[in-house]
Parts: C-alpha cells; sequence; structure tokens
C-alpha cells in the first residue's frame, strides 16, 4: 500500500520515533508546525476518523496521552492541542488515521492549515531524545 506512515511503521523509511507499543507508534512530525509537534498513529491503517476501529482510536488517544505529557515536561508549553483532521477542507494530507500532538506558546496565532514547511532536522532528532527521556 502506499502510505507513508504504513512505510513508517514498516521501517521502510525512517522518522524520530518517541514510543512504539504493540498497537501504536509515535514520532516527530518533520514538518512542525511548533516545536515538539509529534504524531501518533494506530499500526493498523485506517484512512480517516470515519473508519477507524473503536480499539485503534482508543489506543491512540492513550498514546497521544503519554506523548503529550512527555511534552510538557520537556517543553513546558504554555499549552497543547490534540488535534485530528479528516478530509481534504480539514486539511488531512496522509490518509492514514493520526493525531496531532502540537505544543502551543502564548501568542502563536497558529493557524489550523498551517501548511507544511520542513524543519531542521538535527534540532528535532535532538528534541525526539530529550522527549523520549521524559516517557
Ligand atoms: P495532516 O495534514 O494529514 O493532518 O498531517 C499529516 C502530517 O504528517 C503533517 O503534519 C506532515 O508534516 C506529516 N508528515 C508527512 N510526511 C511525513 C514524513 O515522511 N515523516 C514525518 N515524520 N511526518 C510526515
Ligand atoms: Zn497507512
Amino acid at each position: 500500500m502506499d502510505c507513508i506512515f504504513c512505510k513508517i511503521i514498516a521501517a521502510e523509511i525512517p522518522c524520530f520515533r518517541l514510543y512504539e507499543d504493540e498497537d501504536t507508534l509515535a514520532f516527530m512530525d518533520i514538518n512542525p508546525a511548533s516545536e515538539g509537534h509529534a504524531l501518533v498513529i494506530p499500526k493498523e491503517h485506517f484512512p480517516d476518523v470515519h473508519v477507524v476501529s473503536d480499539a485503534a482510536i482508543a489506543s491512540t488517544v492513550v498514546t497521544a496521552k503519554k506523548i503529550a505529557s512527555a511534552i510538557n515536561k520537556t517543553l513546558n508549553p504554555d499549552g497543547m492541542n490534540l488535534l485530528q483532521c479528516n478530509g481534504p477542507a480539514a486539511a488531512q494530507s496522509v490518509l492514514h488515521f493520526h493525531m496531532h500532538v502540537l505544543p502551543r506558546r502564548d501568542g502563536d496565532e497558529l493557524k489550523l492549515n498551517w501548511g507544511l514547511a520542513p524543519g531542521d532536522m538535527d534540532a528535532i532528532g535532538e528534541l525526539a531524545e530529550r522527549i523520549r527521556e521524559n516517557l
């Protein structure tokens, strides 16, 4: 299947991995909308919220909570969004169900359709290591 997140799960393409269990994987977003932007996905492929299984969405939310807590300890942001997008109008660009863990800063004025701009891979890798230490 031509799904970038399934390829990440299969380790066919690399990622800055934060956490993995039997059902879910968490890793850094390489086009971060904010410092510490991470993604959590079920290992089973479902395109969106309309078809994801109850078990897969439940395990993804539990992992997102764990990741949010570790990012909070690492970066102490002013706030955090857990966000999930479905369909082009909602700016879903990868058709494998996922949750964004988005640390926020006062006044950052982050727009929900934030656009994709590549991050600094060295900085993202270093931050992933710091977040893993807080898991
Ligand atoms: P969506 O727009 O579908 O809600 O979010 C998809 C996210 O996946 C985007 O924030 C985008 O930066 C991220 N993304 C796309 N391709 C890759 C990739 O190859 N590796 C990683 N780590 N993130 C990706
Ligand atoms: Zn997939």
